[in-house]
């Protein structure tokens, strides 16, 4: 029998979830000059690209572009995409270890994390996840409303994520036509009556999570005027000590372009986005009928913690925001998948390196490996996940060259194709996702934009004339 790794009898390889750490091990694990190796990439929806489609905001066209890369990796012979294939509903990681040498979960953190205070169930307090997901027309949240009639909104958390939401709900209509947006958020976004946007930051301008080009991007808005407090975004003595004994660039950028904002006159836009540091929500109020009728929140201090960071604590002075919507962006959440062991603190996969590890005794368990978010956390930009995927996916060739290998009792691409059928006869190719976007691509360049997406799994079905 040929050994595994040569041509006659490739590596056998099954990524789970097509965001970009599934393309990116993809692409290390093919471009192996001495070891063949062949990947399946499933997907639970029938598009590829996870967050790339799903939640990088549509007025930001050029980080899309990364799909080009995506795209020549899907070229190679030796790859298939299995879109619309649910592992944990289709199939089984254990049906799956049948005909695969090693399978790597890439499902990224689907889930968001909640802010714990009252009324946060209330109607018209919702996750940022969310919205992104609803605006950028996932199908599983493409039916959801948001009641845009409200002309007051909180965002809570000065993430990218949150910047992300607040410029979309201060876009024009004008600017919106020009991305991808969902058909129907651009349609609910054209009868906004949205007129402030509070940004909620617990913590002072030095501590927040949003990068340079997203804050200053801010500045540049069609019709939204953009504020900030002199007051919250003056460093404070403990953030300026901090800055001093360690200086970091882009951190003072976010502090110049932040107090520009604040010094900035009056304007006459529609819109305004209000910035507010050292706030923490601490409830949610009802309007009496079960909806959202304010928040109120408490001005915090800073203090350094054990280990010298710097924390927020609460002041005795509070006030009420009356605002009728509230969006909380205070991170994204992993979730278990099912066949892989979770770590319920961290909400990631238990692993070593890209291991996947037997939580209690910490031994890899045989074939199974992690990367991206569901791995190490919620953070980073898309290029992050391409050293995070090369890590797991040297460790895996290092486990083939090892002979720590399983041995599936159906290693070849047809055993696959055929078991992957059985259970779901819908499947997506990677041509038929090619077909989807030409559909989506030329539809849009009827209506003067990048593409107009299909947003119902129906309507892609019917798209490829099934
Ligand atoms: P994030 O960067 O981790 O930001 C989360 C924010 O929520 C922080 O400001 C955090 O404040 C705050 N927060 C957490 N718990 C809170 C609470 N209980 N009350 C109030 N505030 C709370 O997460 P994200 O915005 O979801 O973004 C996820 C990752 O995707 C990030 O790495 C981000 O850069 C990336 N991303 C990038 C782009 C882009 O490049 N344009 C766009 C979107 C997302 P503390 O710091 O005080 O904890």
């Amino acid at each position: 029998m040929a050994s595994v790794g040569t041509p006659e009898q490739p590596l056998r390889v099954a990524v789970i979830g097509a965001g970009p750490t599934g393309f990116y091990a993809a692409d290390h694990l093919l471009r192996q000059k001495d070891v063949s190796v062949s990947v399946d990439l499933y997907d639970r929806l029938p598009t590829p690209f996870g967050l790339v489609r799903g939640g990088v905001a549509p007025d930001h066209q050029k980080i899309k572009s990364v799909t080009r890369v995506f795209d020549k990796v899907a070229a190679n012979p030796a790859f298939r995409f299995f879109g619309h294939v649910e592992v944990g509903k289709d199939v089984t990681v254990e049906e799956l270890q049948a005909y695969y040498h090693q399978i790597f979960f890439a499902t990224g953190a689907q889930a968001d994390r909640s802010m714990g205070i009252p009324g946060e169930d209330l109607a018209g307090s919702h996750s940022a996840t969310e919205f992104v997901a609803w605006y950028n027309g996932h199908p599983d949240y493409c039916h959801l409303q948001f009641d845009l009639s409200q002309e007051r909104v909180a965002v809570v958390g000065v993430g990218n994520v949150a910047i992300d939401v607040a410029r979309i709900l201060c876009r024009t209509p004008e600017e919106l036509m020009a991305t991808d947006i969902a058909d129907y958020a651009l349609e609910a976004l054209r009868h906004s009556r949205v007129r402030e946007v509070y940004v909620l930051g617990r913590r002072g301008p030095a501590q927040a999570a949003f990068t340079t080009p997203e804050v200053r991007e801010l500045g540049e808005m069609a019709g939204a005027e953009v504020v900030a407090l002199p007051e919250e975004v003056a460093l404070d003595p403990l953030s300026a000590a901090a800055l001093a004994a360690q200086p970091d660039k882009s951190i003072q950028k976010n502090i110049e372009i932040l107090q520009g904002y604040a010094q900035r006159p009056p304007g006459d836009k529609p819109r305004t986005l209000i910035f507010r540091f050292l706030v923490s929500p601490t409830e949610i109020l009802d309007d009496g009928a079960g909806r959202v009728g304010g928040v109120r929140i408490v001005s915090n201090e800073l203090y350094a913690d054990e280990r010298g960071g710097l924390r927020p604590r609460a002041t005795d002075r509070t006030e009420v925001l009356p605002v009728g919507l509230v969006f909380r962006s205070v991170g994204y959440r992993g979730v278990p998948v099912p066949g892989a062991p979770f770590d319920e603190r961290s909400c990631t996969i238990a692993h070593t390196g890209g291991r996947v590890v037997d939580p209690a005794t910490r031994a890899p368990i045989m074939g199974l490996y992690t990367g991206g978010w569901i791995k190490r956390g919620p953070s980073g930009v898309i290029g992050t996940n391409k050293p995070c995927a090369v890590e797991t996916a040297e460790a895996m060739l290092a486990d083939l060259a090892a002979g720590r290998l399983a041995a599936p009792a159906h290693p070849s691409p047809e055993a696959a194709e055929r078991f992957i059928r059985s259970r779901q006869p819908h499947y997506f190719t990677y041509a038929d996702w090619q077909k989807l976007d030409q559909h989506e691509v030329s539809r849009g360049a009827e209506a003067g934009r990048p593409r107009v997406k299909l947003t119902r799994i129906l309507d892609m079905v019917k798209a490829l004339g099934r």
